[in-house]
């Protein structure tokens, strides 16, 4: 069970991410640069670098339009760089053939978005299912891996629910389990509140540092400076560059605020 109201949660998750470097490198991006051909190019990203750990926490922040968007599509491989280096568990996906990144991709990242991207006609279960379409895992396993997804974010009483059937919550929370089915070695959510009311993103930032106090790697991509100061770590973006890369291993993680 997910135990959301576990009085033990920011501790756990000071404890697994808080900053500290918790295990081997699974993201690491060096002098990473982004450049948009056109009539003028926009340089999205500025020679970027920095080293995500396996059971980090880690807020990704900068204003609209600062290069959020690009970084998320090059940390997720959906895009290639212009130049500069990006490993994921130490395969530089540079070397990759695009199909090669597709299964690095379906294996080793899990996205979470803002839009939830759920199958309007498929239950919460055959959502959660699709998360290993591309792993190899046969039918029976893929749903039993699903149940078990589901009930890791508090979903087991809605298996069989439709996405139209659920509150935007709860979506949320298929979209987790969906991102989480196939044990990825990173979690990319992408404004993963921003669709939600505030008290359904509180309870979804809870669940998130809660699966980080489980040993999942989360990287959080936001514009909220409040949301981000929460996290362990936090890397602002500015105009395509890592203006800084805070970690706050000795202040108390709260999640009992309210997002604003
Ligand atoms: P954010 O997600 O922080 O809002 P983006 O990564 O979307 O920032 O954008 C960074 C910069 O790159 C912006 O100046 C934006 O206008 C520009 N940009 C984004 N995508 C493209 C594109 N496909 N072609 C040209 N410029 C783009």
């Amino acid at each position: 069970m997910t135990g959301l109201d576990s009085p033990t949660v920011a501790t756990q998750t000071r404890a697994a991410g808080g900053g500290r470097h918790t295990g081997w490198p699974v993201l690491q991006l060096d002098e990473v640069t982004k450049i948009y051909p056109g009539a003028t190019p926009v340089v999205a990203l500025d020679k970027a670098s920095f080293t995500i750990h396996r059971g980090e926490l880690v807020a990704i922040v900068g204003p609209s339009g600062s290069g959020k968007s690009t970084l998320l599509q090059v940390m997720g491989t959906l895009d290639r760089p212009t130049s500069g280096t990006v490993r994921i568990v130490g395969d530089d996906v540079a070397k990759m053939s695009d199909r090669a990144l597709a299964g690095l991709r379906a294996t080793r990242i899990g996205f979470v978005f803002q839009q939830f991207f759920l199958a309007q006609h498929a239950t919460a279960l055959e959502n959660v299912a699709d998360g290993l379409l591309y792993s190899c895992v046969r039918q029976g396993a893929r749903l039993a891996a699903a149940a078990e997804a589901l009930a890791r974010v508090g979903l087991s009483h809605r298996v069989d629910h439709r996405p139209p059937e659920l509150s935007g919550g709860e979506r949320q929370r298929v979209a987790i389990a969906r991102a989480l089915v196939g044990n990825p070695a990173i979690v990319l959510a992408d404004e993963p509140t921003g669709n939600l009311d505030s008290v359904s993103g509180v309870a979804i930032f809870k669940l998130l540092t809660e699966l980080n106090a489980e040993g999942t790697t989360i990287i959080m991509i936001t514009h909220d400076r409040e949301l981000a100061a929460r996290l362990p770590r936090r890397i602002e973006v500015l105009d395509g560059q890592i203006v800084a890369d805070v970690s706050s291993a000795e202040q108390p993680l709260s999640t009992e605020r309210h997002l604003p």
